[in-house]
Order: structure tokens, then sequence, then C-alpha cells
């Protein structure tokens, strides 16, 4: 089954994740599917930077799939996590659900069966539209179900060796906490574990570190005591502290509860089976769930460690505007909005795991889709490292080429039409056919266009939209001068001997900067002169003042094009 990359074909971390998932696979034995896994919590909406938690797993998957490994992406949903915190715009009422699994509380927008799947479902929705299949399962499920039963009854008859890894990891953990100090870290730490969430408090207990939690048969809250453990019945005797109820399980017949974070999580790779996971850089320090499964994997539940990355954190910039469900921080439906689910991919794939970076809604969104653009030019004729990263963005093995728009039109040019028009899908469509991009349909230029529409009616600061005159500037026009009327008379000539109501960009491109050539003489194709070239430059100015109000704007012959004719002529007076 293993079938690696062949030599001299590029090679990136995807590559070396895929050979690292494949050899753990081999090590332990397991019967099945080579399984690369990723898990969240459902407790409030996932934003860009745990967007990389699933998006990891997936380019792994991918790859083998690609490679005719038989392979799945496990997704875990850690919705059998208790309910921490009540966030802000939710009913203070609902502090009476804190402790509660997160698939016992109800959905306070009432649209879903509970909070867990609120949050679920949206991200469900972008992961699809991003071409992103996997195989969820429940802990919810999986814990009442009482497949994790044996696992339980194993960590609680090793819970001595438990504690005295977790011990061990304690001290660690303490000097390491003592020796750092970097701020920086600590708050993107805190940034990700915030909506990754794992529960890290141990049980409270008197019987010592215990590894189980039982929810309280009583009101469901995981606010409970072990007050009593007998080994040989697995009874469980419990106290809970906000109903008062005292109450007996049995680990052997009852399912009421789960194991604490640091126990579930080896039980979970070691049981699933699985061969690659990576985790937040938060995850990956010493003392952390995550350095102490590894551990415990191996020494309770027999299993290598599964294969595994610390990735950096994912931040974002120009959102100020974003009505982001996330409280500012926007999801990946946001990003959806403006970015081709092609180009979203692929900001997570070109870059190392480890590798922190921003996603920049503001103007960075046109740099963005123009050096997108150029590589798949570059794609057409070579393959690197880079071309390896576009070809995993645009494309999946079972899922097949992500949407793409069949005539490419630079992001740019349709945002910049979107702009001076502000206008339907259909008129930006049929300018931007006399722009050099001919094209049979709207379709044709989907899915970008509704993206570049978008990105220009919400992310282009208000200052930097372009607002056409809708009346001539009369002072203005009454002001100008000999020469200024000159080459404005030259202009409107020149537009009329255009054929048709509809111009094309090319002529009109010539004729704009043509226009002070003429006036000295020249003929339209002449090369500028020096004096040619500073007469543009006021001309321009003339024309930026009488069309849109102000010094600048989009490119000119985009702009007189995307008016027409008789806007143009009634804007200038003639
Ligand atoms: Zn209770």
């Amino acid at each position: 089954m293993s079938r690696s990359t062949p030599k001299g074909e590029p090679h990136d971390w995807v590559t070396r994740a895929a050979d690292d998932a494949i050899r753990h696979h081999e090590k332990s034995g397991a019967p099945g599917p080579v399984t690369c896994s990723s898990g969240a919590s459902p407790s409030g909406p996932v934003h860009l930077g745990n967007l990389r938690e699933f998006l990891m797993p997936h380019f792994v998957a991918d790859e083998l799939r690609r490679r005719g490994v038989p392979v799945r992406h496990l997704h875990v949903w850690d919705d059998y996590d208790r309910f921490r915190k009540v966030p802000v715009g939710v009913d203070p009422s609902y502090a009476e659900h804190i402790g509660r699994p997160l698939s016992a509380v109800p959905d306070p927008w009432d649209c879903h069966a509970s909070w867990a799947e609120h949050f679920k479902e949206p991200l469900l929705d972008a992961l699809h539209a991003m071409g992103i299949e996997m195989e969820e399962i429940s802990q919810t499920e999986r814990y009442r179900s009482g497949v994790y039963r044996e696992e339980v009854l194993r960590a609680v008859r090793h819970r001595a060796e438990i504690d005295a890894v977790l011990s061990r990891h304690r001290t660690k953990k303490a000097e390491v906490t003592e020796a750092t100090d970097d701020d920086h870290a600590a708050q993107e730490a805190e940034a990700m574990a915030d909506s990754v969430a794992h529960e890290e408090d141990d049980a409270a207990t008197e019987v010592g570190w215990f590894p189980f939690r039982p929810y309280c048969h009583d009101c469901g809250r995981d606010t409970t005591t072990v007050t009593a453990y007998d080994d040989a019945t697995t009874d469980l005797a419990y106290t809970c502290s906000v109903c008062d109820y005292h109450g007996t399980t049995n680990l052997t017949t009852k399912d009421e509860g789960k194991l604490v974070w640091k126990a579930d999580w080896p039980m979970r790779w070691a049981f699933e089976k699985v061969d690659f996971e990576p985790a937040g850089m938060d995850h990956a320090t010493p003392g952390s769930s995550f350095t102490v499964g590894h551990e415990l994997v191996e020494s309770i539940w027999n299993m290598p460690r599964p294969a595994w990355f610390g990735y950096g954190f994912v931040g974002f910039a120009g959102v100020q505007k974003m009505s982001s469900s996330a409280g500012g921080a926007p999801t990946a439906s946001d990003a959806l909005r403006v970015l081709e689910p092609a180009i979203l991919r692929w900001l997570y794939v070109r870059r190392q795991p480890k590798q922190t970076f921003d996603i920049d809604f503001g103007p960075e969104v046109v740099r963005l889709y123009d050096e997108w653009d150029a590589l798949g030019r570059k794609a057409a004729t070579k393959r690197d490292t880079a071309v390896l990263a576009y070809e995993r963005a645009a494309a999946t093995e079972s899922y097949g080429p992500l949407p793409s728009p069949r005539v490419v039109v630079p992001f740019r040019m349709l945002a910049s039409v979107a702009d001076v028009t502000a206008g339907s899908a259909e008129q930006i469509s049929r300018i931007i056919a006399h722009m050099g991009h001919a094209h049979d349909s709207v379709d044709d230029l989907e899915p970008r266009l509704s993206r570049a529409m978008a990105w220009t009616a919400e992310f282009v600061p208000a200052s930097d939209r372009t607002t056409v005159r809708s009346e001539p500037d009369a002072a203005r026009l009454a002001a100008m001068s000999d020469r200024e009327r000159e080459w404005v008379g030259l202009l409107l000539d020149g537009l009329d001997r255009l054929d048709g109501p509809e111009l094309d960009l090319e002529p009109v491109t010539a004729l704009v900067y043509g226009v002070p050539k003429l006036a000295l003489g020249l003929a339209l194709d002449d090369a500028p002169t020096d004096e040619v070239k500073a007469d543009q430059k006021e001309f321009f100015g003339l024309l930026y003042r009488l069309l849109v109000d102000a010094d600048r704007g989009p490119r000119l012959p985009t702009l007189i094009v995307a008016l027409g004719t008789d806007r143009v002529r009634t804007l200038l007076g003639g």
C-alpha cells in the first residue's frame, strides 16, 4: 500500500505528512484505511484560524487518495464537551446550562436541535463548498452508545500510571512556563485555545486523581465530585454540587459521563486508529493534553503515537465591515463571499504548517487574485512546488475541480466595473465583453463576478469607491481654458467616430492617451513627448474632476467604457 511520490516530482509539507501517515499505519499494523483526523468542539462559530484544523488533514488525505491509498478523513465533533460560558449576545439565563454537554444545550436561535448542531451546520456547508468531505463522528453518540466503555474501564484501571505521567508533565510545564516570556506566543495560544475549547480541568474527586467525570443523572451537569470507586464492582459514587444529587453509576453497565481530556484524546486515537492528527501550536507545548496524550497512547493503549505536526496561527485583516457571527472573527463562509473556494484552499496549502499568516480582506484581495491567475498560467507549462500547491487547491481527487470561471477576467477589472457602474451582473458582463473578454453569459464569469461585486460593495471603504456625478459640474465646465475645451472636444469627436453606442476598451485607451497628442499636432500612435506626458496628466485630472468629482479614480478608459458615450457626453457638457 505504500505508494510514495516518484523521484523528481515536486514535494511539499503535504507529501511528507502523507509519507508519515503511511509509515504510522504500517507500524501500528491496524486494519482498514489510513486515518487522518481532525477534532473540534462545536462551542461557537469556527473562524478562519480554526479552519486550519480541518484543512491540514484534508490535504493529507487528498494526497493519499491521489496515490491510490485507501484513506479516510475522520472528523471528531467534541460535542460531549461541557458548555463553558454564555457568550455575549446570548440570554444570560443560559448560565443554567453551564456544565451540560454542548449536545444537550438548546439552540438559543431555535433553528437546530442543539447548541452543537447550530454551529456544525454553517461550517459543514462551507467545507462542502471547498470540496472537503469528512467522515464525522459525534463524541456524544460514541460515549452514549457505550462503544468506548472498555476504553473507559482501561483508563480507570490504569489511573495511577496515568496520574504519574501527568505529574511528571505538570512539573515540566511549570519549569517551561517560568522560563518563557513570550507574550505574543501566549496570546496566539489563547486565541486558538479559545475556540478549540477542550476541557482541560481534571475531575473533582475525593478518591485521588480520576480519569472519568460523570454527568449528573439528575441535572445533566458535570459539576460532580467522585466520592467513591469500587474496582471490583466498577460502581462509582458521586455528588453534584449544583443540584445536590447523590448518586451511583456503574462503568461496566452505564454510559453517563466521559473521560477527562488528557485521557480522552489518546483513547480516541487508539480506538479510532488515527494515523495522523495535527495540532495547533498551543497544543504542541510541554504539559499540554496533546503532548501528554502522545505518551499515554503508547504506555496505556499500546499504539505508536500518531504522526503529527504543530500548525501556526491564522489571523485576518481588513474585516472591520464584516458582519460576522463570530464576533468580528471571520468564518469560512465569510471568506467565501469574497474568495473563490480554490483560492481560500490555496491560502492554507501554500504555507508551511508552522508559518503564521493573515488573511487580508482589504486591497490585498486584488493582488491575491492576480497572483493566483499568474500561477494558473504557469501551471499550464511547468511543475514545481508552487504549482503543486496550486493543483492541491484547484481540485481534489474525489470532488474534482473546484468551481472556477470559464472565462478568467482579472478580479481588479471586475471590481472596477462593479465600482463604476454599481450595476447588475448583466450590466457588468456586457461592459466586460467590450474590454477584451468575450463570453457567452454571466455564468461564464462566475463564481468570480459575484465575489467582485460583494467585495466592492462591502470591503472597499466608501472613501475609495467611485461616485459618478449625477449632474455635470457647471462651474468647472464654464471655467475651462481654451486648451481644456479643445481636449474635451477632441475626445467627444473621437468617441463619436468609434462605432455604436457601446465602446471597446482598446480604441478608447488609444483615444484617451492620444487626445493631448492630437492637440499638439501629433498622431494617436506617436510616442509621447515630455510635453505630451505633462498634458496627459492635466487632461486626466480634468476628466476625473468632471466625471467622478475626484482627483483620481479607476483607469479612465475603463471608466469611459463603463459609462458609455452618452453619459460621458452629458458630463463633459458636449
Ligand atoms: Zn446535578
